[in-house]
């Protein structure tokens, strides 16, 4: 037989998605892929009602439905501050994940590197591997995450390129930052100040930088989202992706998109063409009442996700547990240090899922370096979801559970 791509080794499957998996399987509340247990908005379900009526039913339009792209680029050119021409800088994918590949795959060439901040949400890697790039990371130092600028730029600057089998690439220094911001799984929000350092970086060295914006909608106060490609000279090297996923409650429906220039978009229309050729047709057309909706929304969207957090979090306290509080996005971090009686947070979870009922995610598997005292809650859940895992958890602050005291 022939072997399989010697890519596959560089990655493994997804933790994230495999917890889900051992969610189902011990029957535990499942609160580690970060997915809502409840509904999108009633006007969005009543648009996709219409639409399966009324279709569209066959492909769109392959970088997007003309009405979808319309109506992102007025919604984000309000939020971002940039001009986006539906027709020149937009193209629709298959979620942020599809958007994330498409942009990869548009700017790198084999042996290219791409700085990632770790810890990082876990697609980030193999979308370089997979592209033929080389991830160098850069940490964000618990327990506020921040980076050393004179890291960041080491990273950036320093290293040989192109040092692996087949690469073809000439250019010196990286060729791409990602940026997760608000970042899935720390819940930190780069500050203005970073972000400037950042593009200052990208600039000097001539990077792209490609965020992953999906939790834009879910910072809370007092800490505000700022658009890394509104920042100066940032608009023709930024390729924003994001997605409706989390800002409507849709993640099912697979819908995102790559905001950049048009030299970029040019590029990401054809490889997402050949790719994926399109998003769903009738998701697209009923997703644009989402689109529509006003900055009412947007505000309800924020309350109920503070709401969620404050519920989760005093949870937390209550079973006595130690997390970072995030700024925005809708992970928490618990640092299980202290009650963790195995060699690993995989261990730790794989109990706690069969044990206590409720599955997290294994920090480590966001972390480059070798960290294994973090576990990651989401809270996009309902509040008697909420609830139900909270008294579950509780448990946790019985001597028995101690990190002595059991296994
Ligand atoms: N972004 C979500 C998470 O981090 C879901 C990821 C996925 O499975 N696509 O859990």
């Amino acid at each position: 037989m022939p072997e399989t791509s010697i890519k596959l080794e560089g990655f493994t499957e997804s933790v994230i998605r495999m917890m889900t998996r051992v969610a189902n399987e011990y029957g535990a509340i499942n609160l580690s892929q970060g997915f809502p247990d409840f509904d999108p908005p009633p006007a969005i379900l009543d648009a996709l009602a219409k639409a399966a009526y009324e279709g569209p039913h066959q492909y769109e339009v392959t970088w997007g439905s003309q009405l979808f792209r319309e109506k992102l680029a007025a919604k984000q050119t309000r939020l971002m501050g940039i001009e986006i021409d539906p027709d020149k800088n937009i193209v629709v994918t298959c979620g942020s994940t599809e958007a994330m590949m498409t942009a990869m795959l548009t700017v790198c060439n084999p042996g290219d590197k791409v700085v990632v901040f770790s810890p990082f949400y876990e697609n980030y890697g193999a979308d370089a591997i997979l592209s033929g790039a080389d991830p160098v990371f850069v940490p964000l130092v618990p327990p506020t995450f921040t980076f050393d600028p004179a890291v960041l730029e080491a990273a950036i600057a320093g290293g040989a390129c192109g040092d692996h089998a087949g690469a073809l690439t000439d250019k010196a220094g990286a060729k791409a930052l990602i940026l997760c911001n608000p970042s899935n799984p720390s819940g930190k929000v780069f500050t203005k100040e970073e972000l400037e350092t950042i593009a200052a970086l990208a600039i000097k060295y001539d990077l792209f930088v490609i965020t992953d914006e999906v939790y834009e909608h879910i910072v809370y106060k007092p800490y505000k989202h700022i658009y890394i490609a509104s920042l100066p000279g940032m608009a023709e090297r930024t390729i924003s992706c994001s997605s409706l996923s989390k800002t409507y409650s849709i993640t099912g429906w697979r819908l995102g998109y790559v905001i950049a220039s048009e030299a970029v978009i040019s590029g990401a229309k054809k490889v997402h063409d050949f790719l994926t050729v399109g998003a769903p047709a009738p998701l697209q057309k009923a997703a644009v009442t989402g689109l529509e909706f006003g900055d009412d929304y947007y505000e309800s969207l924020l309350d109920e996700y503070t709401r969620k957090k404050n519920l989760f979090l005093g949870g937390l306290d209550e079973a006595g547990l130690t997390y970072y509080e995030p700024q925005g996005a809708y992970y928490v971090l618990v640092d299980i240090e202290n009650i963790n009686p195995f060699e690993t947070d995989g261990e730790y979870c794989l109990w706690l899922a069969k044990n206590v009922g409720v599955a997290a995610v294994p920090g480590s598997s966001f972390f480059k370096e070798d960290v294994n005292r973090y576990i990651r809650f989401h809270f996009a859940k309902k509040d008697e979801t909420l609830r139900a895992a909270i008294e579950r958890l509780s448990v946790l602050k019985n001597e028995k559970y101690s990190s002595t005291s059991f296994k």
